[in-house]
């Protein structure tokens, strides 16, 4: 059976925190472990990536770790009886001066800015759109509304304005620290909740830089959740290493209809721009109760899988529900049947492409090489992990073994598609690293005798980004 090339990313949750239990997901096929950090103590995050580490090590596999931050929350207040219900029609009142607990006439609000910013006739949706809204008057610090559609309001739901256009900064005091926690337990990947711009992106790599003391450099993955994200996506996809398509609240920005259109242009986008991509929110979420998925979810799974996502995401599925493990064995063989039945236009790809640097020349001649050849493997031998990304942005049946000296470089490319990363001295001169690395292949069956295969790497070994030279293999 060929190898699985779309990454899985799973939520650590009270499902799913037990070093067994996680250990078996990472044996069923979790790449990318994310730490929800709108949930639990900076301690409580801290002893979980050490978790998660150790499941890894336990697992023989490698695993990258995503600090997903919680962003500005912009909530209602808590209720007298915890939630009420509100009926299509009635009135409401949202007051950002309450100070008494809400009831089934109104409710405070956590977004203390709330009614300067909003106006008659806009709609508001609360709990993930669940509820709709309408603006009829704002009088100082109160929002009068009539409720469209209505259900059950239980404490500190979220609020979204359709349309977006909330003042809201991405990164919050508590993000802030957030980010010193997730520096100190090296997060391979900080995901930034709500950017508005590349402003906030650029804002967050720098603060992830200043906690870092150690040199350390996480991936900066840009939840795309705001409608105000959208005519920007170039410009926040540029300061990014990658975006993640955030359809929670995004669906509850934009409409529903409009999100898988904008999936798809999406990965296309990051893909183009050489930027990972992860697609996120609800894909198995009747497994959070069921042991087997709907049609509709295999076929959203595959579906982003034939987009050419580097990664499928679980968020309450493993976090919260009943099937943690059944859930990423499920999706793992949706992702590996849609790869099986897609068709590979490789070259298509590169119409109208010049490759103007030599190692993103020599990155992809080895993947044209291996395509026309049919070789068994590419191999990139690599310290910043460069090529590697380079060429799994293309889809190519051949896999990709990235060999690195770097461990921070192994854990960075275990979210990229098509890409088995592996850890290997290059401290040797070149054809030492490469008989090595051809030993190391065979020990792990991946290639045998009589195979071809193809190798980059760039001389003086061990310096980055500089892959200068392509091999074909012949295995003896
Ligand atoms: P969340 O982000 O799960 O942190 O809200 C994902 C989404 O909104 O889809
Ligand atoms: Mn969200």
């Amino acid at each position: 059976m060929s190898r699985r090339a779309t990454k899985i990313v799973a939520t650590l949750g009270p499902a799913s925190n037990d070093p067994q239990i996680l250990e078996q997901m990472i044996r069923a096929g979790v790449n990318v472990v994310r730490l929800n950090f709108s949930h639990g103590t900076a301690q409580d995050h801290t002893n979980r990536a050490q978790m998660v580490r150790e499941a890894a090590r336990r697992a023989g596999r490698e695993v990258g770790i995503m600090a997903d931050l919680q962003g500005p929350k912009i909530r209602v207040g808590k209720f007298a009886d915890g939630k009420i219900f509100l009926e299509p029609g009635q009135k409401f009142v949202m007051d950002a001066a309450r100070v008494e607990l809400g009831d089934i006439d109104g409710v405070g609000l956590d977004y203390k800015t709330l009614p300067q910013e909003v106006k008659v006739g806009d709609v508001l949706l609360l709990n993930d759109g669940l509820i709709v809204i309408t603006v009829d008057a704002v009088r100082g610090s109160a929002i009068h509304t009539t409720v469209k559609l209505g259900g059950e309001l239980s404490n500190n739901k979220g609020i979204n304005k359709q349309g977006g256009g909330l003042s809201a900064p991405a990164l919050t005091a508590k993000d802030m620290d957030d980010i010193r926690t997730a520096m100190a337990f090296k997060a391979d990947y900080v995901a930034v909740s709500f950017p508005k711009s590349a402003t906030d992106m650029e804002m967050a790599r720098q603060l992830c830089n200043v906690a870092a003391a150690d040199g350390h450099r996480p991936g900066l993955i840009a939840k795309i959740e705001r409608a105000e994200a959208i005519p920007l996506l170039e410009e926040i996809l540029l300061a990014s290493d990658g975006i993640m398509v955030a359809r929670g609240d995004l669906a509850v920005e934009v409409g529903n209809a409009v999100v898988p259109a904008l999936q798809k242009r999406m990965i296309k986008l990051a893909r183009e721009h050489d930027r990972v991509v992860i697609t996120a929110t609800q894909m198995m979420e009747s497994m959070i109760t069921n042991p087997v998925p709907t049609r509709a979810e295999v076929s959203d799974v595959a579906n982003a899988v034939l987009d050419g996502t580097d990664a499928v995401m679980l968020s309450a599925e493993t976090a919260a529900g009943k099937y943690p493990l059944e859930t990423v064995i499920e999706m793992a063989k949706i992702c590996h049947a849609a790869e099986s039945g897609d068709a590979f236009e490789l070259e298509s790809d590169f119409t109208g492409k010049t490759f103007t640097t030599v190692p993103y020349a020599v990155s992809m001649g080895a993947l044209f090489t291996a395509h026309h050849l049919g070789a068994k493997a590419i191999v990139a031998l690599t310290e910043s992990g460069s090529s590697a990304r380079w060429m799994s942005r293309h889809l190519i049946r051949v896999p990709i073994y990235a060999m690195t000296s770097n461990i921070a470089t192994q854990r960075r490319m275990t979210l990229y598609r098509n890409v088995r990363p592996l850890l290997i001295d290059t401290s040797m001169d070149r054809d030492t690293a490469l008989a090595q690395a051809e030993r190391d292949l065979k020990a792990l069956n991946i290639v045998s005798v009589g195979d071809v295969y193809v190798i980059t790497c760039g001389e003086p070994m061990g310096a980055s980004g500089g892959a200068n030279m392509l091999k074909i293999c012949l295995v003896e």
